[in-house]
């Protein structure tokens, strides 16, 4: 796990080692064999100074988060840190020389230890990053990153790498002075030895112990500090909503504790860090971001006796803002396309989209020109069917029209070989549905892409009644290849994820027509912490867009369909009032010169009533309607919990201070929760209704996460 070795000149080298763990990890294990050879070194008198290193690709990933997760109390995190805390200042204030031989990414934790080195150096590789990325996860460096960043690199310089998790190639990292030196991958060893043969034998010091010390840049009261504290609290706040504690409480570290000295400022990161470590926002987070997702992106519910699929030819059918992206997408992962559409001018004009693309990473310096050709290079347009005939999978992306799609399947059908797979990336069509026009219903799947393809993380991918485990297997596979995060979701109208996010901007528009006030809507909104307020939303994507999907459910299903408060708000912004959302320039909002603000019609049209509601009771009503849906799902055996939540916080940026649209439920409790809907559903309506599974969770105490 850690190995010591000390050589004939008394270097002592303490190489992180651990075997039984994916990467470098600390936790208690590891960091008690660490201490102890810490420990031995400090008191062997032949050993003139250590160097820490690794025997892995990484050099440290950070801290195990299952050791946070553990903690449930402040004196148990009191204690955790107290340990670490107390270890590294033996490291500093031992008199012998450490240096960090920094041969892959050191991070959170990792780079900590680095830190609390007296000397930093690093391998001239990409591999290379250091950074405190805790925050990211509603944590803060609490090994002492707070407190001796700001001291090495100045406060200003540090806040962007503690308040956003930002990490530092070999080239920043030198220039900011968060390492000493970069030196050739294959020297790294032998330059931290001749560094600590070439110290004069007088004891080494840090900077912070040293008489007469100054925190570079100067102390957090010196105006210009002064003035980048409010500036950071006002921007933290306005992007926070105040719903995320850890990067207030960094600032708060770094203010305070670098007003004296630096033991003192270690204490006060501990009790920072012990507020956030049992806070129920972090706790989400990890779950939620670390945990879920991590689940998802290894496709933990891959079905697991399929081997592994390699993909080398992906043909897309329709080359429009989905086939265009997916195509790009896809190049960029290395896989031949071949884009289809019914000219090859429309497909090529598909590939332009890509050829843009890559310009602009170009002219921002972040790919070669040769690169990018390569990439456009693998998309090759068509408008010829024979051109599919290699393809190992195939995804449609043509217009949202049955027929359109029936015929396009027929024709792929007649051309490709029969194993591969035929993906649709159908929004509203049940995929069931659509496999009717096909003879291996078998090898039929949904992947439901986000728009735009290539910036959108999530991927649905929809089980129709016949697809096979086998094809699922391979829906997963190409979601990978494709760096997606994937969920898998059960057949039904909208899928999970438009069907959860339809309910948030359904219930503006019915708060809308209740009479509360636009703006009191759109800002109460603003403070969830959900990305954008609704009516802004449903401009944005289209009133036309909501009023068609209507339209196509009510032409489906007939008789059984149920009309919903919100479908005359729609029906009137698109048949009335021609208001079709931004693309036309008038929506709930007029849109002039490319600025935006509220139709001032729209009292005319729902005129504000005299009592509002308050900003809490919208908040209420905004985010408990996407989690008793994502419920229903649930329940519906459409989605599982995890991937319920991992769909809202990638799909339609459902705040993760909560763990996602299921963890606010187990947030608020169970039984809370539940005798909250049925007060909103009396008020508001049945979509609030709690879902039986609910109302038994409630019953029983339980939770659906943990
Ligand atoms: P789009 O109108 O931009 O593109 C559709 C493309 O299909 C056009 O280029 C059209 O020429 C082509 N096409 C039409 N008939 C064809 C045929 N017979 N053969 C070959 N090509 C044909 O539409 P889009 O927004 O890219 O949507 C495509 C699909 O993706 C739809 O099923 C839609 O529901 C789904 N989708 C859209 C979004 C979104 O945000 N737009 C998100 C997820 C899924």
């Amino acid at each position: 796990m850690i190995d010591y070795n000390v050589d004939s000149d008394g270097i002592a080298t303490i190489t992180w080692n651990v075997v039984n763990r994916p990467m470098n990890v600390m936790n208690a294990d590891s960091n008690a064999a660490f201490a102890a050879a810490v420990k031995k070194a400090v008191a062997d008198a032949n050993v003139r100074g250590v160097i820490v290193a690794s025997a892995r690709k990484e050099f440290i990933a950070g801290a195990d988060l299952a050791i946070i997760l553990a903690v449930e109390t402040v004196e148990e995190s009191m204690a955790l840190t107290d340990q670490i805390s107390r270890l590294l200042r033996d490291i500093e204030l031992s008199g012998k020389p450490f240096v960090a031989a920094i041969n892959g990414v050191a991070l959170g934790g990792g780079f900590e230890i680095c830190l609390a080195c007296h000397c930093r150096i690093a391998a001239d590789s990409p591999h290379v990053q250091v950074g405190l990325p805790e925050v990211t996860l509603g944590l803060l460096p609490a090994a002492g990153g707070t407190q001796r960043l700001p001291r090495l690199i100045g406060i200003k310089n540090s806040l962007p790498y503690l308040l956003e998790g930002k990490k530092a190639g070999v080239r920043d990292a030198l220039k900011l002075g968060m390492i000493d030196k970069v030196v050739p991958a294959g020297e790294l060893l032998v330059q931290a030895k001749n560094w600590i043969m070439a110290q004069d034998g007088g004891p080494a010091i840090k900077p912070w112990d040293a008489k007469g010390f100054t925190v570079p840049g100067g102390k957090p009261q010196t105006p210009a500090n002064q003035a980048l504290f409010m500036g950071a609290n006002a921007m933290l706040l306005s992007k926070t909503q105040g719903l995320y504690p850890a990067p207030e409480a960094i600032l708060a570290c770094v203010y305070d504790g670098c007003q004296g000295s630096i033991d003192a400022g270690l204490g006060i990161e501990q009790r920072h860090f012990a507020r956030l470590a049992t806070s129920v926002t972090t706790r989400n987070m990890i779950q939620s971001l670390f945990y879920s997702m991590g689940d998802a992106n290894r496709l933990a519910s891959r079905p697991k006796d399929v081997p592994p699929s390699d993909y080398k030819k992906l043909g897309v059918l329709g080359a429009g803002m989905m086939g265009a992206g997916i195509a790009y997408t896809a190049a960029q992962s290395g896989l031949e396309v071949v884009l289809l559409d019914t000219t090859v001018e429309a497909a090529s004009k598909g590939k332009g989209y890509s050829a843009a693309l890559l310009e602009g990473s170009v002219k921002k310096g972040r790919m070669s020109t040769d690169k990018a050709e390569t990439i456009l290079r693998l998309i090759t347009p068509t408008a010829n069917y024979n051109d599919l005939a290699e393809c190992d999978f195939i995804i449609e992306a043509v217009f949202e029209d049955r027929a359109v799609k029936a015929e396009v399947l027929k024709k792929i059908e007649a051309v490709i070989p029969n194993t591969t797979v035929i993906a649709t990336n159908t929004s509203t069509l049940p995929v069931t549905s659509l496999a009717e026009y096909v003879s291996r219903p078998q090898d039929f799947i949904g992947l439901h892409f986000f728009s735009p393809v290539e910036r959108m993380p999530l991927l649905e991918v929809i089980k129709g009644k016949k697809t096979s485990p086998q094809t699922i297997a391979k829906g997963l596979d190409m979601a990978k290849r494709l760096r997606k995060t994937p969920i898998v979701v059960e057949d039904c109208r909208s899928f999970y994820c438009n069907r959860a996010f339809a309910l948030f901007v359904y219930e503006a528009l019915i708060m809308l027509k209740e009479g509360v006030a636009p703006a009191l809507i759109e800002n109460a909104t603003r403070q969830t912490g959900l990305p954008m307020p609704p009516l802004a939303l449903v401009d944005e994507v289209s009133v036309e867009l909501l009023y068609k999907a209507t339209k196509a459910a009510m032409d489906d299903l007939g008789d059984q369909y149920k009309p919903q408060p919100q479908d005359e708000v729609l029906t009137k912004f698109v048949e009335e009032l021609g208001r079709l959302g931004k693309k036309v320039g008038k929506g709930f909002y007029d849109y002039e010169g490319g600025k935006k603000k509220l139709w001032s019609g729209l009292s005319e049209v729902y005129p504000v009533a005299a009592e509002q509601p308050t900003v809490e009771e919208i908040k209420t009503r905004i985010l408990f309607v996407q989690a008793v849906e994502a419920a229903r799902c649930v329940e519906e055996g459409i989605v599982a919990p995890k991937d319920a939540d991992v769909g809202s916080i990638l799909g339609w940026g459902f705040p993760v201070a909560y763990g996602g649209a299921i963890s606010l439920i187990d947030t608020v409790g169970a039984a809370k929760f539940a005798a909250e809907c049925d007060r909103l559903a009396d008020a508001y309506g049945e979509r609030f209704l709690p879902p039986p599974q609910l109302r038994d969770i409630a019953a029983k105490g339980q939770r659906y996460i943990r």
